[in-house]
């Protein structure tokens, strides 16, 4: 490991953290982007060392690969953890780490404002294993501390929300589920290792899509998880057998994108924030969500949890889908798009981002309104952002 990575600032971590000197080829400075499916040995002896893990190296890269480790090591130390493991995508991610941890009869507690696709998994695919999962409402304490008393294997959490951006107090409920043996696994794709450090608030484990804000670019998938060696270790394994291991190109991307993290999310929180105010007082606007505003109702929470309040809001318009159908295509420097995160901005309504598998009933019943639009702020120039959305509400 390069110096000291853990007690410096998170723009050095994201930069120096997981670069090691010994696998720069040919003193290059960059991280080599290794396509090699396989790595050779020499003699029978060293090779055998390496397999049993009983010396530093590689065998087969669906298990470890130095870009992918470079990778995992960087965001290991972004996250102030013992370990880190990568997958294909942020939903391997999620999916690995349930499996490995889930077992017939076991129970699991969450909240119903998950990722769609993590919501998925919870309500098609746990059930059928004799999995039983309990989706309490987001924000409703007593009934998530009565369900976690009655007993768990896992509470799953996922703070700030999407596209609700509701805030959960992951210090809180860490300590309740600790009191029934159950391990705290925490989604912290929205709020990156710059805005929350969910290990230090609790966390067993804490997990990203590093497709959204840690790659920042759009241009590869990927996801990690972090936490100590040995849960770490486990998911490991269960990843290396089924295979859901993430590519050394795309590892690559996400490892260049990273270098700017925090530039990129400082940015953000500031773009977002300034955003968010200009809506709130819009004539045009319903309803803002951002933690940042005073007047969200996780307001104190995310100002004590989370050090920055993050590139994500929603806010809904009068005039429900019609008026977003008049409104988005007229945003110049925002992608309607289903991603987030990116240095683009980029803006969709849940019925066709998180929320699409819902009916329009559904999304009723999940308070999410059909004139709800997610805005994934970029770090464009804040002015040019709100006098784009100035000159697009006025066409309502
Ligand atoms: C996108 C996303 C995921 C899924 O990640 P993929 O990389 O698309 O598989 C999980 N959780 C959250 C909060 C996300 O935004």
């Amino acid at each position: 490991m390069r110096k000291n990575t853990q007690n410096i600032g998170k723009s050095t971590q994201s930069i120096w953290g997981g670069e090691q000197e010994h696998e720069l080829y040919e003193r290059s400075t960059q991280v080599p982007v290794v396509h090699s499916v396989s790595f050779a040995y020499k003699d029978i002896d060293t090779w055998h060392q390496v397999a049993l893990g009983q010396e530093p190296g590689h065998i087969y890269s669906r298990n470890t690969n130095p870009t992918v480790r470079a990778f995992e090591d960087k965001v290991k130390v972004l996250e102030g953890a013992e370990a880190a493991t990568s997958f294909a995508s942020g939903m391997a991610a999620i999916s690995n780490t349930l499996a490995t941890f889930l077992r017939p009869g076991d129970r699991i507690v969450s909240i119903k404002d998950s990722y769609g696709g993590t919501n998925v998994i919870f309500n098609e695919f746990l059930p059928p294993l004799g999995i039983e999962v309990s989706l309490c409402e987001t924000g409703d304490y007593a009934q998530l501390e009565a369900e976690i008393a009655k007993g768990c294997t896992v509470l799953y959490l996922e703070t700030p929300t999407n596209p609700t951006i509701k805030i959960t107090d992951i210090q809180r409920l860490a300590a309740k589920a600790h009191a029934v043996g159950a391990l705290v696994v925490v989604d912290n794709t929205f709020a990156t290792p710059i805005n929350q450090l969910p290990l230090e608030l609790g966390a067993d484990i804490v997990l990203h899509s590093a497709s959204k804000y840690l790659g920042g670019h759009a241009d590869a998938l990927g996801g990690v998880i972090c936490g100590s060696a040995d849960l770490v270790k486990q998911v490991y394994h269960y990843r290396e057998i089924n295979g859901a291991t993430l590519a050394p190109m795309d590892a690559y991307s996400l490892l260049r994108g990273m270098k700017t993290l925090k530039l990129r999310v400082e940015r953000q929180n500031d773009n977002a924030m300034a955003v968010a105010r200009y809506l709130d007082q819009h004539p045009k606007v319903d309803q803002v969500n951002y933690p940042g505003l005073e007047t969200h109702p996780g307001h104190a929470i995310a100002a004590q949890q989370m050090s920055g309040f993050g590139g994500m809001l929603s806010f809904s318009v009068h005039g429900g889908l019609d008026a977003i159908k008049t409104f988005l295509p007229r945003l110049n420097y925002a992608h309607m798009a289903a991603n987030l995160g990116c240095v683009e901005t980029v803006v969709g309504p849940p019925v066709t981002t998180s929320h699409v598998e819902c009916t329009a009933q559904e999304r009723a019943a999940a308070g999410i309104p059909e004139g709800l639009v997610r805005y994934s702020t970029g770090i464009e120039d804040i002015d040019d952002l709100i006098a784009d959305l100035a000159q697009a509400l006025e066409a309502l």
